[in-house]
């Protein structure tokens, strides 16, 4: 078992509480119809910064030493967003490496927070490695999207939240990519009640965590556009403890497809009335396509973000084609 206690998840709740949301978790009507269980939301699209990593960001950067010069990280986006707003918070400086691949809605919420941005190369390795190279050349403390012990304990606290407020679930669906995520949330779950299932969910290409588990050791995949953006990108191959968390908490890992992703957002926009991004429609994408079996009470998800391109947005609510890079997914006009 990986070092990653209640306690320490306790402790982030502690030090994040009046910088970060506590959410609310709905329920979803349309979507409990569907499984045949209560369905509930925990939204994390009311954080100020639009999504969920800005407790493990706010966490690893509070607890840096007093005399930190600044901050640097390699992100999809959403990262970069939440270590920019706490460098703010804190008052030092913050450079976030992306790829070309990051939306340019994520760029510019990022700018705005005054962080400085470099783009580089096309995938998050490309973006990593600029990052500690900034680390040695400016003197940056590097903050990893998911491989801290601070940022998973962050996230954990999401896990402590939702059994607070549903004591009775019995599966959580958590959106999965480098595992920071569900290492925290199934730590945080699993110790106070060990029979909750925690499934993750990735977008059926590029999944690094689920072919990571599968072969029983980080591996690399190929890095592909998604409706999911901020579910790209590896594990590394030297990853510490988020691969081990997810070994060690996760019952299941479910792959969804980018027309999955798409009914999804549909669902998610017209019947719970909610924007938010392809990564965060994964567990209802599982779902609506009868990928999820054995449930036996209450299921919630975690809508981790809401910074979706518009253009992408409005185009899958109007059922339109959305092309993303190299791929196209078909649309469909939305209709029960
Ligand atoms: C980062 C992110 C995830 C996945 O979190 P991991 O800790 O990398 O597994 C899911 N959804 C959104 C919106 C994200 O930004």
């Amino acid at each position: 078992m990986t070092a990653l206690t209640l306690a320490d998840i306790l402790t982030a709740r502690r030090t994040i509480a009046g910088t970060v949301t506590y959410t609310p978790l709905i329920p979803s009507l349309f979507l409990a119809d569907t499984v045949g269980s209560d369905f509930l939301l925990k939204l994390e699209t009311t954080q100020p910064v639009g999504a969920f990593k800005l407790r493990g960001a706010v966490n690893a950067v509070f607890n840096l030493p007093a005399g930190t010069r600044g901050v640097t990280c390699c992100s999809t986006g959403n990262h970069g967003r939440g270590v920019a707003f706490a460098a703010r918070a804190r008052g030092i400086r913050a450079v976030i490496c992306m790829s070309s691949l990051v939306p340019q809605t994520k760029v510019d919420g990022i700018r705005a927070l005054g962080a400085e941005v470099r783009i580089v190369g096309r995938s998050q390795d490309d973006a990593l490695a600029e990052s500690q190279r900034l680390c040695e050349a400016e003197g940056l403390t590097e903050i990893s999207p998911f491989d801290d012990p601070y940022v998973i304990a962050g996230q954990g606290t999401i896990g402590l939240e939702i059994l607070e407020q549903r004591p009775d679930i019995a599966t959580i669906l958590v959106p999965l990519s480098g595992g920071g995520l569900a290492g925290g949330v199934g730590a945080a779950a699993k110790t106070i009640n060990p029979s909750i299932r925690v499934v993750g969910i990735s977008m059926d290409r590029g999944a690094a965590m689920h072919a990571s588990l599968a072969a029983g050791k980080p591996v690399e995949v190929e890095e592909v556009a998604s409706l999911a953006d901020s579910l790209g990108g590896g594990i590394g191959l030297d990853n510490k403890l988020s691969f081990q968390l997810c070994r060690d908490h996760l019952d299941d890992v479910i792959l969804v497809t980018e027309e999955e992703i798409y009914r999804a957002m549909q669902v998610h926009y017209y019947e719970d009335r909610l924007v938010c991004e392809g990564a965060s429609a994964v567990g209802a994408a599982a779902a609506l396509a009868g990928k999820l079996d054995g449930l036996d009470g209450p299921v919630a998800t975690i809508i981790t973000g809401r910074n979706v391109d518009m253009r992408a947005y409005t185009s899958i609510v109007n059922g339109a084609d959305v092309t993303l890079g190299a791929i196209t997914v078909t649309g469909t006009a939305y209709g029960r």
